[in-house]
C-alpha cells in the first residue's frame, strides 16, 4: 500500500521541498491516499517524511502537463489540469472537457480553469496571444491535433466522433478522416448501425458496425505520392487494428492528445 519514495521519485523526476505559498490551498486527489493537488496546479506527495512537490512532466509532443501518481503499485498518468477541476470543482460533467482560459496549458491555476464544452475548448484557442497580448501560434501538434478536433465534429457515430489528420515531413497535409461509414453509406447518427444502437461495451465486438474508423477513412482518403515520413494526428489514442493499418500503410508516428507512438520502433 505505502508508496515508495524512491518509485515516486523515479516517476516524477526531480522534486522539491514544499515551501508554502500565500494563498494556495490544498484539496486531497480522489482515489488516492497520499497526494494532494493545490489551487495553484502544484502536486504534492505525501509518501516521504516530508511532504514533496512532484515535478510535472511535460509530453514530448504536447503542451500539457501531467504526474505519474502510484496506488497498489499501479502507476496512472494523470494530467494535472483534470486533477485541478476535480479536487475543487467536481467531476468533469457529461460532454464537458478542461479549458484553459489564457490558453496556456502550463497555467493550472484553479482560476485559470474550467469545464466547457468542446466548443468553448476550441474557442480559446482560435486567438493565440502571449502573456503580454502579442499574437502567438500554436505548434505543429496543437495545430494538427485542432485540425484533428475539426473533422471529428463530421464523425457518424451516436457513441463516439474520431478524426485524424495526416501530414507528411514538411508538415502538409495529405489527407483528412472521421469515423463513419464509406461515402454513401449507412449512417450511425441516423440509427442505422445495429452494433452502435446494442449495449455492447465500447472497444467490444465490432461485429455489425457499418462504421470504419477515422485512420481507416483517412488512410483511404489520403494522397500520399512522394511523402518520405508519415504522421497522423489521431484525437484519441488508435485502437489495435488501426495500428496495424497505419503501420502496414507506412506511417512512421501516431500523434493523440495523451501520447504517441513510433511505428519506426517496431522495426
Ligand atoms: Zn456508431
Ligand atoms: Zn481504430
Amino acid at each position: 500500500m505505502f508508496i515508495l519514495p524512491e518509485r515516486d521519485l523515479k516517476l516524477n523526476g526531480v522534486q522539491q521541498l514544499v515551501t508554502s505559498i500565500e494563498g494556495e490551498s490544498w484539496a486531497k486527489i480522489n482515489a488516492y491516499d497520499y497526494y494532494e493537488v493545490s489551487t495553484l496546479g502544484r502536486v504534492l506527495s505525501r509518501a516521504y517524511k516530508e511532504p514533496r512537490i512532484l515535478a510535472p512532466r511535460p509530453l514530448k509532443n504536447y503542451p500539457y502537463l501531467r504526474v505519474s501518481l502510484s496506488k497498489d503499485g499501479v502507476v496512472t498518468d494523470h494530467y494535472i489540469h483534470r486533477l485541478v477541476l476535480e479536487a475543487f470543482i467536481g467531476p468533469c460533467p457529461v460532454d464537458m472537457e478542461a479549458c484553459h482560459r489564457d490558453d496556456d496549458k502550463t497555467n493550472n491555476r484553479l482560476d485559470n480553469l474550467f469545464w466547457g464544452t468542446h466548443q468553448e475548448n476550441l474557442s480559446s484557442r482560435v486567438t493565440h496571444r502571449d502573456s503580454s497580448g502579442r499574437f502567438s501560434r500554436p505548434n505543429w501538434s496543437e495545430y494538427f491535433l485542432g485540425i484533428a478536433n475539426a473533422a471529428a465534429a463530421r464523425g457518424d457515430c451516436i457513441r463516439r466522433q474520431v478524426g485524424s489528420v495526416l501530414v507528411d515531413e514538411n508538415n502538409i497535409i495529405r489527407g483528412l478522416g472521421f469515423n463513419g461509414s464509406v461515402p454513401g453509406g449507412k449512417s450511425c447518427l441516423a440509427g442505422e448501425c445495429p452494433r452502435c444502437l446494442s449495449d455492447v461495451p465500447s472497444g467490444t465486438s465490432y461485429e455489425g458496425c457499418i462504421e470504419l474508423h477515422s485512420e481507416d477513412n483517412c488512410l483511404r482518403n489520403s494522397d500520399t505520392t512522394g511523402a518520405k515520413e508519415l504522421t497522423i494526428y489521431i484525437t484519441c489514442a488508435p485502437c489495435n487494428q488501426c495500428k496495424t493499418l497505419l503501420f502496414d500503410a507506412g506511417v512512421s508516428r501516431a500523434v493523440w492528445p495523451a501520447g504517441h507512438l513510433d511505428f519506426r520502433a517496431k522495426l
